[in-house]
């Protein structure tokens, strides 16, 4: 696709291979990496993604929902893809005939799947330990197993495995780290549990980006791997015990300069207002690209190496930025997330000037935004 140099994100999927590296260093080798690709692998372009993911040999993936797990099939003909959430159990077949993996949320839809389907459906069953969001729930390890048992018992539910999601794994606070463990402990039990009634599930898996960094433990199986792997952290400014670097850049273009005196307003609001002469510059980026609106008069961009901020409001398709004391001219690369000389703002510290995290400023980058892939000829 031909870029015309407005706004687009850079995506270099060397660093997704360096830290899907890095990561596997921290776990042992009874841990596979099961990569997270939902939500068009958080921004960055599932396919693209996929492919390199598949090239150094992943070979599990979890999505949100049959869609994407229709389209990780068509990437990854072979590869093992788990359903994170709900299916309507009306499509059973088709999870079936795709061989994906479904998350059993209930004890209820379990028989509604069995119910539904033809063929024999896979399936993970989810565990409610403490996140409060899907799955069965039981505080005792030894009802939870029964209900488990009573899962696989279905004639048309092939059970694989069983797992949960921590609710506060990116957390330092020790009421926390006892909850994450509370949450391991229950899930670990009923697993153990199994095996002593004589069922061994090939699958048994809780840890997620943040439960890999900070409480790994080598009884899951499967580290369910999302943000960083994507380079992001799940908790910033909390420091991971290793050094991943951001994959996902976002540029655009200056498309105007210009010199403002006292009293001169900028942008929709006319919540800005000069104090004193200054040189103010027009930005080929706005709130469609995904750029939030939020960031109007708080966020600030890269130019030249030199931070500047935002003057007034982020409009649909453009904004202005303060660069005054900078030599710009219009066609000069502006950087909203990524770096630039020797400063560089990451996608989790402009989250972090609005009130959100990293994963949803790079999930909403939009669609009208390009990507641009490290390893293609064009590069802008
Ligand atoms: C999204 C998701 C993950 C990945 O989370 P990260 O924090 O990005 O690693 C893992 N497990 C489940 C169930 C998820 O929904």
């Amino acid at each position: 696709m031909k870029n015309h140099k407005r706004a687009w994100a850079r995506i270099d999927l060397s660093r997704l291979e360096k830290n899907i590296n890095t990561i596997k260093k921290g776990i042992s080798p009874s841990t596979e990496i099961m990569a997270v690709v939902k939500a068009d692998a958080y921004g960055h372009g599932e396919k693209r993604v996929l492919e390199k993911l598949s090239s150094i040999g992943i070979q599990y993936f979890a999505v949100s929902n049959l869609d994407e797990a229709i389209s990780v099939r068509d990437v990854c003909p072979d590869a093992e893809i788990l359903i994170l959430g709900y299916t309507p159990p009306e499509y059973a077949d088709e999870i079936a005939g795709y061989n994906i993996i479904q998350c059993i949320v209930s004890e209820e839809y379990a028989d509604e799947l069995n119910k539904k389907s033809d063929k024999n459906v896979r399936c993970h069953i989810k565990l409610d330990t403490g996140m409060g969001r899907i799955g069965i729930k039981y505080r005792d390890v030894s009802e939870c197993a029964d209900c488990v048992q009573r899962i696989s018992a279905l004639e048309k539910i092939d059970v694989e495995g069983i797992f949960t999601h921590f609710a506060v794994a990116d957390s330092d606070e020790p009421d926390n780290i006892a909850y994450t463990d509370m949450q391991a402990e229950l899930i670990k039990g009923v697993y153990h549990e199994l095996e002593k009634r004589g069922t061994k599930l090939k699958h048994v898996h809780f840890l997620n980006s943040a439960g890999t960094g900070y409480h790994f433990d080598s009884t899951s199986t499967l580290a369910r791997i999302g943000i960083t792997m994507y380079g992001l952290y799940p908790n910033y400014p909390l420091e991971l015990p290793y050094k991943v670097e951001p994959v996902m850049e976002l540029k655009a273009v200056v498309s105007h300069v210009k010199t403002v005196e006292v009293g001169d307003c900028i942008s929709y609001g006319r919540t800005y207002r000069a104090s004193e002469s200054r040189k103010i510059a027009t930005v080929t980026v706005g709130y469609a690209d995904g750029y939030s609106r939020l960031l109007s008069s708080r966020g600030q961009v890269l130019c030249k190496g030199v931070r500047c901020s935002i003057t007034g409001r982020v409009c649909m398709d453009q904004m202005m930025i303060d660069v005054t004391d900078i030599d710009v001219k219009p066609g000069d690369t502006v950087t909203l997330i990524g770096r630039d000389g020797d400063d560089i703002i990451t996608a989790d510290e402009l989250a972090s000037w609005y009130g959100t995290i990293g994963y949803e400023v790079v999930c909403g980058i939009s669609k009208r935004v390009p990507r641009i892939y490290s390893d293609d000829s064009e590069n802008i």
